[in-house]
Formats: structure tokens, C-alpha cells, sequence
């Protein structure tokens, strides 16, 4: 470094100034020396120099008179003057030697140097030097040290020089320049030329460093006008608007495009958050306040919500709202920015969704999924407020006939009609849903007592009195309702609805067409009827042959009372309970499937008794045996029949079958197939109860059915009521035309005899003949073969 470049020549140009001196300083000693030496040769002749020590307190003489000029040179010069005679013998110590070190001259001279003035190292490397001096080598000008009275090491830089006598080196004369100024210097330059170096490496790491962060800033600044200009790209290519809050100023700003999405210009829409805010939904701005706090709050770490948001037009938009807020370093909002996006689209896709799940698609009502939910809360709002609900279960009548028998996309239309007169009776609070087919459910929250369900079901079954215009038709249909109410009958959804289903069942089994409410009574029935249940079941297990018999009802010619038939009909005799009639535990058993196994037994026995009468030698007649019509859809029927008849050895042709309406209406084709099958063995069929289901004259006319049996309830009124003396009338006109026999069912009086008659009814039955009768007082009826053939022999 130039500094210490220079320095060093100056210390350099000091040196070579000392050495030059010490030069001159030696000549001055050496004239000084001859002079001298003169001096005492002219002064003692003849004196030779024979030993050292004589010759050193010559020489030693030489310096003895302390105000000779040449020791006053001495001592006056700026130098340290040693001077030795011989190795190791000094005998001269200059002032300024004394000054520097401290010493007295007089300490140092002889060998008192030695272990004082220099250490020990120092004197091995200056035995050397006086063993070379011996040998004429001077030394070369060098740098070493003495130490002065306290120890303390003094830099010198030494010139020796010799003196010769007799052409052999005798005095070394050694001078030395204090040189610790400059050794203090150079020191003071070394360290701080190393503290310069160090400092410097400093510098040039900084800059090194300098240059990375330089280095690193132009990278990130370049990733960053890349982000800048992705960010810019995306927005420009997403249609997403952006809005920016610099809070502590509140400085608002809007994207043009986010005033577009809402149908604004950029003069329409201020860029305030007042007006921004303004456009939000009434009903969902406590969530987006809400949102907002908690994000600025820190509670969240992105703002992030869906608002339905005014367009200019007045209709709204779903904007989903995105932000994220700066904080400063004390948590508080600084500026908070995002986007905004159109969400329109989406909702409305995510909400047909949910109308699928959570509606009826035909009357877009609620389904049972929603019902449930909202039974669930309003159950949840009567527990918190003790108030009281009612659940109106309806169920329309007949209704799978009208599908059955004008297909579905009327019943369809029909559903459709029944919900829109329905909906014209709820009031604000009352949700209609419907739950699947022909069941319907309104919930009434907030009741003070049984009125207000009373007065709706009230007017339900009055709406139904008018006849539904499908496709030009006039229909009619009726409904059977039960009612629920929480707390009374349940107090929770399952207990509820499973309620609201005994007391529609109720409804339906009183006729239908009315109402029910479920009561404690009813609730009695239905434990009356599940222990029924068990009774049966138990029974048929275990007890068949002793707890069931079959009873026999006569049927007889109208015009001359002939016996020509029997219809088979089940008793149950318990032995607690006693007679059990088979209207109470018939539907139970076609309800569990037990059915199958009574009417099972039924054809057996019935089967068995003709066999057995014949035995007897009766003339019998034959049996009709009533499948129940779960019963007469199962295909193993008809296998079940040909094996009772082949196992009793009974020809088909005693073998009636008595099946209901209902059972024929299902599948037009199926029940066909299956009386084909009965016709193909010669089973005749029977079509009892007819006129109680849903007429159906246009199926009459395709069944292959023998015998029509029209029910008790026309054959009740028949005698003085002349609309059912006309049906009947009708119904026996053409079932002859049919080809069909027909059979008068419950005939109890003489007079509705009288009308039978009168029409060409062909066969009757009823307590006015009959009643069912065990086999044994039935016997009585029958004739015998022999009377017959006593008569053929009168
Ligand atoms: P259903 O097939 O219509 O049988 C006729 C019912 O009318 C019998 O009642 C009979 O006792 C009753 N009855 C006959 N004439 C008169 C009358 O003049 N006045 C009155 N009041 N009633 C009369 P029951 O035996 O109580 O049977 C009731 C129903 O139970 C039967 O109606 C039938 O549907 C069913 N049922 C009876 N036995 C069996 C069976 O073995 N299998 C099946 N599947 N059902 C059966
Ligand atoms: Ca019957
Ligand atoms: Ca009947």
C-alpha cells in the first residue's frame, strides 16, 4: 500500500543516514586510535606489547582522560560506541550508551556487559560475531537488541568495524543507532497495515456481498414484474374483479371489470366501501361484517365468502368475495385487497342439486329427506319453547287403482291437482311435503290445541268432495288422514311418524275418507294387535289342528233353495281368548304372510271333509276355498293346489276358488296367465266382494272368471234403496252376459231375497239360509247317496 511503502523508504533513507554516520564516526575512532598510538610510541620507546592485559590498560588508557577530545567525540556522539579489545573485554560504554541503558560505564566495562547489558542468546550469536572478528570477518550491519537496567529490550542497529595492529584485527568497535522509534513504527505500520489487510477483506467481502444481495434483488425483482405481469394476465383473462382497502387512509378503489360484473360503468359505481357494501344482500351482510372482522382480526387467514350482491338493474348476483389483509407490526390492519368472482352459475347449479335431493320433482314439494329436517328443527324449536305440533298424514284412497287403471302419467296429473288444491288450504306457517306415492304430510308448528289440524282435515276432505278435471275426465278421489301431535303422541320424529301411520291406517280401516287422530286407545289397539300377531303365529306353529277349524256356509239356487255350494271359511278358536273372528286376525295374517299357511290348511281340510262326506256316502257339492290376493300372485299356488287336490284324491271339479278384486288388478296379463291355469285342471274361479274395489268392468270382460259375487254391502241396501237395486240389477245383467253365474253374498232377509230373485240372481248366500256351520251339523244339509237312490227306486 503506498502509505506503507513510503514509510518504509523513510525509515529505509533514516538508516542509511544513521549508517553513513556510524561510518564516519568509525574513521574519526580509528585517526583517533593512531594518533594515539603515536603519541605513546613517540613518547615510550622501545616498549613492546607483550602481553594483553598490558596492552588493554594501554588501550584502556586510551579512553582514560574523560576530557580528551576524543572521548568527548565519543560520548557526545548520538550513538551507542562500544568499544572491546579482544573478545568479550570492553572498555569503552559511551554517555549515550549510559543514557539509553541506563548503566554506568563503569558497571559495563570488562566483562560487566555480560548477563546485563545482552542475554544469553544475544551473547551466544555475539560470541560468534567476536570469533569471526578474530578471523578479519566483519560482521555485516545488522539489527538486534540490548536490554537496559530494567530488562526492557532496546532495537539497535549496529556497524562494527575493526582495528588492526600488527595486521591482526585487535579493537572492535561497535556502534549502534537507536532504532526503536522505527522498530515502534514499523510495528505500529505492520499492524496497522494487517488491520488495513483485514479491514479490507472486510471491504471486499461487503462487496462480494454487496454484489449477491444486488445479484439476488435484480432476480427477485425480475420474478417479481413476472408475477406482476402472470397476476395482470389472469386477471385481464379471468373475468375476476379486484378491490383494494388501504384501511389506515381508507382508500377504496374498484376494478373496472368487478363494476362490469355488477352491470355498472366506472362513473356508476364511487369507489367508496359505503357503496361497494351497499349492493350486498340485506340478508347476507352480517355474514360478510362477520367475515370481514374475523378477518381482520386475524381469526382467519383469508377473507373468503359468497354474498348475493345487487347489479344495477336491481336483481342479484352470487359474488364469491376473496381478500387478505397487511397488518403492521402492532396486528392492525394496514390495507386489505381481493377479488371478486361470479358465482351466479354455480349456485344456480348447486341449488337445483339440492332441489333434487330435497324436493318431489313431480309436485315440487318437499320430499321426505327435508321433511325430516325440518321436523327435526321445528322439534328442536318446540322443546326450547314448550309448544306444541301437529303432523297431518295423509294418504289418498285408491289411488293405485286410478294408476292402475288410467295409467301413470294421469295419476301423475292427478298428484299434481290434489297438491295445488291442498297447498290452497295451508296458511303461512304449514309446510305440505310429500313422501312418496300418494302420502302427503303437513306439519302445523306452534299449536294451542287440536282445532287447527281439526279444521284442515276438515277442509282436505271437503276439497276432495269436487271432481279433479284430468284430460277432459272427471275423477274423484278421497283421502284417509291421521294426526299426530307432539308432545301427546311422541316426542321425537320416529314415535311421530310412526304414529301418524297407525292413526291413517286407522282412518282407512274406518272406511276411509275421514280422519283420525292417533290416541291412546288406538295406540291400546295396536299392542292388542301385535299380541294378536304372536297368538296367531304361535298358533299356526304349534296348535294348527287343535285351535283352527273350517266352518261351511251353504249357497243355494235363488229360485228353488237347492244346495249348490259351500264356501269354505276359517274359525279360530283360542282357549283364553275363545271364538276369534277372522275379520280381526285375517288382515294380521295377510299383513305378516302367516295367510299362507291358514289358507294352505283351509284347502286341505276343506279337500279332506268332501273326501271324507263322500266316504260317508253324501252327495256333495262343491267348495269354494278363499286365497287371500298375496296369496294368488305367488306362482307356487297353483302347484300347492294341484298337489292338496292329488294328495286328497279330490277331482278339481268340487274345487272353487274365491279371490277378491283386489288380487286381479295388479297385472291384467299375470292374473290371466294364472286363471288359464286354474281353467286348464277345471278349477272354477269365484270373483268375490265385487263392487267394493275400484270398479273396473273393462277388466271383467278379459278374466276368465265363473262365478261373480256381488257384495254384502249392495245386497244391505238392495230391499228398499232403489240406486243399489239398479246396480245389482245391472251387475247380474252382465255377468249373464258374460257368461258369468253370479252369487248374492249376505242375504239376510226374505225381501232382499224377493229382489234377487226377481233380477235372475242365480245363487244366494246368508244367515236368511245359513249360517257357516261346523262339518258335522252341516251333514244335514247334504243328502245321501242312498236317499237318492231310495228315491230312484220309488
Ligand atoms: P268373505 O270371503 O266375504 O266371507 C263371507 C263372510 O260373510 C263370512 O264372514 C260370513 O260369515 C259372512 N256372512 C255370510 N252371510 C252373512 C249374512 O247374511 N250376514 C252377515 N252379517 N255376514 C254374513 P267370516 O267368516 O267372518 O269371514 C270374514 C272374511 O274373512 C271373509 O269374507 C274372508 O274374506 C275372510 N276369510 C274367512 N276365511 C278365510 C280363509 O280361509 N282364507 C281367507 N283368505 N280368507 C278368509
Ligand atoms: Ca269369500
Ligand atoms: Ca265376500
Amino acid at each position: 500500500m503506498p502509505n506503507n511503502y513510503f514509510a518504509i523508504i523513510y525509515l529505509m533513507n533514516i538508516s542509511i543516514n544513521k549508517y553513513i554516520y556510524t561510518i564516519l564516526i568509525a574513521i574519526i575512532l580509528s585517526l583517533m586510535y593512531y594518533i594515539i598510538k603515536f603519541k605513546n610510541i613517540f613518547m615510550h620507546t622501545n616498549t613492546g606489547y607483550n602481553s594483553n592485559i598490558k596492552e588493554t590498560s594501554e588501550e584502556i588508557s586510551l579512553f582514560d582522560d574523560k576530557n580528551s577530545l576524543a572521548n568527548s567525540i565519543l560520548d557526545n556522539a548520538n550513538l551507542i560506541i562500544l568499544v572491546w579489545k579482544g573478545a568479550g573485554n570492553l572498555i569503552k560504554f559511551n554517555n549515550y550508551a549510559e543514557k539509553l541503558t541506563n548503566f554506568k560505564e563503569s558497571e559495563m566495562l570488562g566483562s560487566g556487559w555480560d548477563g546485563r547489558l545482552v542475554d544469553k542468546p544475544l551473547k551466544a550469536s555475539m560470541m560468534l560475531g567476536f570469533k569471526d572478528l578474530a578471523n578479519g570477518i566483519i560482521v555485516e550491519p545488522h539489527e538486534t537488541y540490548v536490554l537496559d537496567r530494567l530488562g526492557k529490550k532496546i532495537s539497535v542497529f549496529w556497524n562494527n568495524s575493526v582495528i588492526y595492529e600488527d595486521n591482526k584485527p585487535s579493537i572492535f568497535i561497535a556502534m549502534g543507532t537507536d532504532i526503536s522509534a522505527r522498530k515502534n513504527a514499523e510495528e505500529k505500520l505492520l499492524k496497522s497495515y494487517n488491520t488495513l489487510e483485514i479491514l479490507n477483506e472486510k471491504l471486499y467481502s461487503a462487496q462480494e456481498e454487496l454484489k449477491r444481495r444486488y445479484k439476488q434483488l435484480e432476480e427477485s425483482q425480475n420474478s417479481l414484474r413476472e408475477m406482476e405481469e402472470r397476476t395482470r394476465l389472469a386477471l385481464e383473462g379471468s373475468k375476476d374483479g379486484i378491490w383494494d382497502w388501504k384501511i389506515k387512509d381508507n382508500i377504496f378503489s374498484l376494478s373496472l371489470r368487478l363494476k362490469i360484473m355488477l352491470g355498472f360503468t366506472d362513473k356508476d359505481l364511487e369507489d367508496k366501501i359505503s357503496s361497494w357494501i351497499k349492493l350486498i344482500h340485506p340478508e347476507d351482510l352480517q355474514l360478510f361484517q362477520h367475515a370481514m372482522k374475523n378477518h381482520l382480526d386475524r381469526k382467519t387467514s383469508f377473507l373468503n365468502i359468497n354474498v348475493r350482491m345487487k347489479t344495477k338493474v336491481g336483481i342479484y348476483k352470487w359474488i364469491l368475495v376473496r381478500g387478505k389483509a397487511i397488518f403492521d407490526d402492532n396486528s392492525s390492519p394496514v390495507r386489505i385487497a381481493g377479488s371478486t368472482t361470479d358465482i351466479t352459475k354455480r349456485k344456480k347449479n348447486e341449488e337445483t342439486i339440492y332441489n333434487l335431493a330435497y324436493y318431489d320433482t313431480l309436485t315440487n314439494l318437499p320430499n321426505r329427506t327435508l321433511l325430516n329436517k325440518m321436523l327435526e328443527k321445528e322439534l328442536t324449536n318446540s322443546i326450547l319453547n314448550s309448544s306444541k305440533l301437529a303432523m297431518l298424514y295423509m294418504d289418498l284412497d285408491n289411488f293405485k287403482s286410478i294408476n292402475d287403471t288410467f295409467g301413470h302419467s294421469f295419476g301423475d296429473k292427478l298428484l299434481i291437482e290434489v297438491t295445488r288444491s291442498f297447498n290452497n288450504l295451508l296458511e303461512y306457517n304449514m309446510t305440505l311435503s310429500r313422501l312418496g306415492g300418494d302420502e302427503f304430510m303437513i306439519l302445523i308448528p306452534k299449536i294451542n290445541n287440536n282445532l287447527s289440524a281439526t279444521r284442515l282435515a276438515n277442509k282436505i276432505l271437503k276439497t276432495l268432495y269436487r271432481p279433479f278435471n284430468i284430460n277432459g275426465n272427471s275423477v274423484f278421489v278421497t283421502a284417509s288422514i291421521g294426526i299426530v301431535t307432539y308432545p301427546d303422541d311422541g316426542t321425537n320424529i320416529q314415535s311421530l311418524l310412526m304414529n301418524a301411520d297407525t292413526a291413517m291406517y286407522h282412518a282407512k280401516a274406518q272406511g276411509k275418507n275421514n280422519f283420525q287422530f292417533f290416541s291412546k286407545e288406538l295406540n291400546d289397539q295396536i299392542v292388542k294387535k301385535t299380541e294378536l300377531e304372536k297368538t296367531l303365529r304361535f298358533a299356526l306353529l304349534n296348535k294348527k289342528e287343535k285351535e283352527f277349524t273350517v266352518y261351511y256356509q251353504p249357497q243355494v239356487r235363488a229360485d228353488n233353495s237347492e244346495l249348490i255350494g259351500l264356501e269354505a271359511l276359517v274359525r279360530w278358536n283360542h282357549p283364553k281368548l275363545g271364538f276369534i273372528p277372522p275379520s280381526q286376525f285375517i288382515p294380521i295374517a295377510e299383513e305378516t304372510g302367516l295367510i299362507k299357511e291358514i289358507d294352505e290348511y283351509v284347502l286341505r281340510t276343506a279337500c279332506n271333509q268332501l273326501i271324507e262326506w263322500q266316504r260317508k256316502g253324501y252327495n256333495i257339492v262343491p267348495v269354494s276355498v278363499n286365497i287371500s290376493a298375496n296369496q294368488f300372485k305367488h306362482k307356487s299356488l297353483f302347484e300347492k293346489i294341484r298337489n292338496i287336490l292329488s294328495e286328497t284324491n279330490l277331482s278339481p271339479q268340487w274345487l272353487h276358488i274365491e279371490i277378491t278384486e283386489s288380487a286381479t288388478i295388479d297385472d291384467i296379463n299375470q292374473t290371466i296367465k294364472i286363471l288359464n291355469n286354474f281353467k286348464s285342471i277345471g278349477l272354477k274361479v269365484h270373483l268375490d266382494d265385487f263392487g267394493t274395489g275400484y270398479s273396473s268392468l273393462n277388466h271383467l270382460k278379459s278374466l276368465p272368471i265363473n262365478t261373480l259375487k256381488i257384495d254384502k254391502s249392495f245386497v244391505d241396501q238392495i230391499a228398499y234403496r232403489e240406486q243399489e237395486k239398479a246396480i245389482a240389477h245391472t251387475l247380474i245383467q252382465l255377468a249373464h252376459n258374460l257368461n258369468m253365474e253370479v252369487i248374492a253374498e249376505g242375504v239376510e232377509t226374505q225381501e232382499q231375497l224377493a229382489v234377487l230373485q226377481a233380477q235372475h240372481c242365480d245363487g244366494i248366500q246368508g244367515y236368511f239360509f245359513s249360517k257357516p256351520l261346523p262339518p258335522d251339523q252341516l251333514e244335514s244339509l247334504l243328502s245321501l247317496h242312498f236317499l237318492e237312490s231310495e228315491k230312484n227306486i220309488v
